[in-house]
């Protein structure tokens, strides 16, 4: 398949730009200190190797006020000689370069800046610090506008390319613009106008600091997304006004990170928020640029087809496939590995101050330390088991040179992975798997499925290693009556050998157990065609429509022992999970220890005595055991015998999928 709309080139102001992907910035945790570091360097390096038109670093902090120090600084010239570097080894690597200034205001942490408080337009408490900012002075205004145009210089002199000024996602540009944080009485506050006057001198003054021919671009939210915040029309009007300052492309998000509408995680659909960025394109004449789970060169093609935007954010898809643009230009599109939108070695580890991974692209931010190199001796490699971690450890052994053979003894592969094939909104986890399979495919490794490996078999194909991945199974607590008929394993309900009544009592609140909600409570919903189709027609009020997508024939109650529910799903994703449950009607009680299993019920010891909760089915999701049987049967079979993934112990695929590697590497 070829993307030629992909693969134009661009020119913004007197940038040319090769290609319309571009990366987009992301906080990674590369630069503990604020310098940049080799990892960083490395990073970026490799993606602008693989073939990305434009990357753009950042947040930037402009001052010491409104960032982190672990964030790439740009506040001070003695930076300067890192971001030569890595400007330098961005540009040397064939893309084009640009850094994003970042002043967070609100958002950012007392503790951050030293105990200080934060500044932003107005005193208005962030529910994202939990902290109230200090409105700033009339006469401090300024002095803030000046920092950006300052280091906007800074990373003209440092060799970027471009910059781009931060006004969206509910920073200090956004907390001006938006009258939910901004309750000045003075000219910065009040009607539209005012409010967009903080950020029209920012971009005044840096490009009065850059000249008129150094592009500038503005990332601005194509709408907040937040009760009485900006929608798309004052976008529109802020964009405009924007361009008449001289700014040379907008790049356009989603809302705010307070919003309570989703906008990175896999609930979110694919491309869902282009129609803003097309509402920006309809009233600007510059480049105008479409963000937030674009993830696939064929959709990023019909995008620029459409005219929906001019070009697309690929980000964390550049993070699961440095490759991506390159894959994509030669030919070789259906091996990228896409970005999932877990967020569970990104947008988590960021949130636990842990420098960013990924669940499909394990060397992502050890792209120094961890090389794919072609093996010295070229082995018969044997993996068994089909789940996320024996394909990948295949996949990485066959990279090498190896001859790989992987046996599976169901009929499909991907394990449990692919359980999330038939939950709402869980879809992308088997786009991985798929994705790993493919890969397998192009590789050359020799797929066998449906068979069980044994002693007998792996004497006969005689490999020199042999990898065990055989997974883990449903565990069973010893719970009285768990034995009933009516008593199931949510993997069987999941997978549809297993059918259940109308009242279901899900024994386990960790992800397993929430993602079986999640599907028993949308049995019965509209099916979104249905609702398309009911909608454009106007057949039923908007009411009617809400009340059959939110409520399922079901009745569901999970019942978890811990004080939470939900503990093992990452930061980003647990509260869009929870919002769904809720949406659909399923009872949560947290602190519940089962006691027992009758035919008609689940007895349960909570804080308030025991309950007894009526059931026409029980689903099982009380965690997983490993599998790993077979090492002991083929003792003695080959030189190298290790057992990987969740068959040493049951884990997340992040872990399993990064074990695989190792293993793949290790052989
Ligand atoms: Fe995408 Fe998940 Fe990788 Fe983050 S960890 S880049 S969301 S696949």
């Amino acid at each position: 398949m070829k993307f030629p709309y992909l693969f134009s080139p661009i020119k913004i102001n007197t940038m040319e730009v090769k290609n319309r992907i571009v990366m987009t910035a992301m906080h990674l945790g590369y630069t503990p200190e604020g310098s940049v570091t080799d990892q960083l360097v490395d990073f970026y390096r490799e993606r602008a190797k693989g073939g990305v038109g434009l990357i753009l670093v950042g947040g930037c902090p402009i001052d010491e006020f409104g960032g982190m120090s672990s964030m790439i600084c740009i506040n001070d010239d003695k930076y300067l000689p890192g971001l030569r570097r890595l400007s330098g080894a961005i540009k040397d690597a064939g893309a084009r370069v640009g850094a994003q200034l970042y002043q967070a205001g609100r958002y950012t942490h007392s503790a951050m800046i030293g105990g200080r408080k934060p500044i932003s337009a107005s005193a208005v408490r962030s529910k994202l610090t939990g902290e109230t900012p200090r409105a700033l002075e009339l006469s401090e205004i300024p002095g803030v506008q000046d920092r950006f145009a300052e280091a906007a210089l800074r990373a003209k002199e440092a060799g970027f390319d471009c910059v781009e000024i931060l006004a969206s996602a509910g920073y200090l540009i956004s907390q001006f613009l938006s009258s939910i944080t901004n309750r000045r009485e003075d000219e910065y506050g009040g009607n539209l106008e005012n409010r967009m006057r903080f950020g029209l001198e920012v971009a005044r003054k840096v490009r009065r600091a850059v000249g008129p021919h150094y592009p500038v671009t503005v990332r601005i939210a194509g709408n907040e997304f937040m009760d009485g915040g900006n929608t798309n029309q004052e976008a529109r009007i802020f964009a405009q006004a924007l361009e008449k300052e001289g700014m040379d492309l907008f790049n356009v998000t989603g809302g705010w990170h307070e919003t309570r509408i989703p906008q990175l995680t896999m609930f979110v659909p694919r491309r869902a928020y282009v129609y803003l960025a097309s509402g920006i394109k309809s009233a600007v004449s510059v480049t105008v640029l479409a963000s937030n789970r674009i993830n696939d060169p064929a959709e990023a093609e019909e995008i620029l087809r459409n005219g929906e935007a001019d070009m697309v954010t690929v980000a964390r898809g550049l993070i699961a496939d440095p490759e991506f643009a390159e894959k994509a230009r030669t030919g070789k599109a259906d091996t990228i590995y896409h970005c999932i939108g877990c967020n569970q070695g990104c947008f988590d580890n960021i949130f636990r101050f842990m420098p960013a991974t990924c669940l499909v692209n394990p060397r992502a931010g050890l792209e120094g330390e961890l090389e794919i190199k072609t093996a010295q001796v070229k082995k018969r490699v044997l993996v068994v088991g089909g789940g996320p971690a024996g394909m990948k450890a295949a996949c990485v052994a066959a990279q090498r040179g190896h001859r790989v053979t992987l046996v599976e003894g169901s009929e499909r592969l991907g394990g449990q992975v692919m359980l999330n094939e038939r939950i709402p909104g869980r879809k992308e986890m088997a786009t991985a798997v798929k994705d790993l399979a493919t890969n397998l495919d192009y590789l050359g490794v020799e797929v066998i499925t449906g068979k069980k490996a044994d002693r007998t078999l792996v004497e006969k194909m005689n490999p020199d290693a042999v990898l065990i991945a055989t997974g883990a199974r449903p565990g069973m607590p010893p719970v009285a009556g768990a034995d009933l008929p009516h008593v199931v394993q949510a993997w069987d309900v999941l997978a549809g050998k297993k059918g259940v009544g109308k009242r279901v009592v899900i024994v386990g609140g960790n992800a397993g157990g929430l993602d079986a909600a999640l599907f028993l409570a949308g049995i019965g919903t509209i099916p979104p065609d249905a609702l398309h189709f009911l909608v454009a027609n106007r057949a039923e009020t908007l009411e009617t429509l809400l009340g059959l997508m939110n409520r399922g024939i079901k009745e569901i109650t999970v019942l978890e022992m811990a004080p939470k529910a939900g503990a093992d799903i990452g930061l980003s994703t647990r509260w869009t999970v929870f919002a769904e449950l809720k949406r659909l009607g399923v009872t949560i009680i947290t602190g519940a220890k089962v006691i027992s299993i009758t035919p008609e019920a689940v007895e349960a010891e909570t804080e308030e005595g025991v309950k007894r909760i009526p059931a026409d089915s029980v689903v099982m999701a009380t965690g997983s055991v490993s599998v790993s049987d077979l090492k002991a049967e083929l003792a003695g079979l080959a030189a190298e015998v290790l057992v990987i993934g969740d068959a040493v112990r049951p884990r997340n695929a992040l872990e399993a999928i990064k074990e695989g590697f190792m293993a793949g590497l290790s052989v």
